[in-house]
């Protein structure tokens, strides 16, 4: 099965991709994780992209539908795959759409008010990338699932986000309705328990 997550920043993509990819047994893709590896490697694509994510604006085009054409070939995409934060806009989705094709979309819907209090208290994994919130970790800086470090995103500040949750109103929401009329749109309530969203989807995709 081909999963694309769609969703704000900070609407729970990386949380469900977890969830979702062991339960279905999907590699999880995440392009913004492939940029911020190759940020920390300093890799050609990483000193690229450091400008883009820094200020919250999406990578070129043709750079990111590159990398995410070459993984989508890797053998472990054979049956099936979880994308999270892929596609971003229109250009991506029709260059997507050329060489795959999406079984199922989940929109994971959050009021956009809520988001700037969920990403500004986001901590992250350094060697898993699992997600957490200040406001449940009870004062813990190591990963539950791994024991890794926490840390907080360079880009998970007031002034960045805002310029992400525009970057996604002007060019990522738009791909509601292009998926709706393609008829794989699955509507998921993104507000609740994290278990809640995750028995959402579940149902959904049944
Ligand atoms: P995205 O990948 O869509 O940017 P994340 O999964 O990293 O979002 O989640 C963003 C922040 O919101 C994190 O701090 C995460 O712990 C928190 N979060 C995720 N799901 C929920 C939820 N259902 N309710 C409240 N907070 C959540
Ligand atoms: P994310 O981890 O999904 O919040 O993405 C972090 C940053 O990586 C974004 O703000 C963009 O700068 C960049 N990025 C991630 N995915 C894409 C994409 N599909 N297209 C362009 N830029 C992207």
């Amino acid at each position: 099965m081909n999963i694309i997550l769609l969703g704000a920043p900070g609407a729970g993509k990386g949380t469900q991709a977890t969830k979702i990819s062991e339960k279905y047994r999907l590699p999880h893709i995440s392009t913004g994780d492939i940029f911020r590896d190759n940020i920390k490697r300093q890799t050609p694509v990483g000193l690229l992209a450091k400008s883009y994510t820094d200020n919250g604006k999406l990578v070129p085009d043709e750079v990111t539908c590159e990398i995410v054409k070459g993984r989508l070939e890797a053998d472990d995409c054979k049956n099936g795959y979880l994308l999270d934060g892929f596609p971003r806009n229109l250009f991506q989705a029709e260059t997507l759409e050329s060489f795959s094709k999406a079984d199922a979309v989940l929109n994971i819907d959050v009021d956009l008010s809520l988001l700037m209090a969920r990403l500004c208290g986001r901590r992250v994994c350094k060697d898993c990338g699992e997600s957490y919130h200040v406001d449940f970790l009870g004062g813990k800086t190591v990963c539950e699932r791994c024991g890794g470090e926490l840390y907080q995103r360079k880009d998970d500040n007031e002034e960045t986000v805002g310029n992400r949750l525009k970057v996604y109103s002007e060019q990522t929401a738009p791909l509601i309705a292009y998926y709706s009329e393609r008829n794989v749109l699955l509507n998921i309530d993104g507000v609740g328990a994290i278990d809640e969203v995750f028995a959402r989807i579940v149902a959904a995709l049944k």
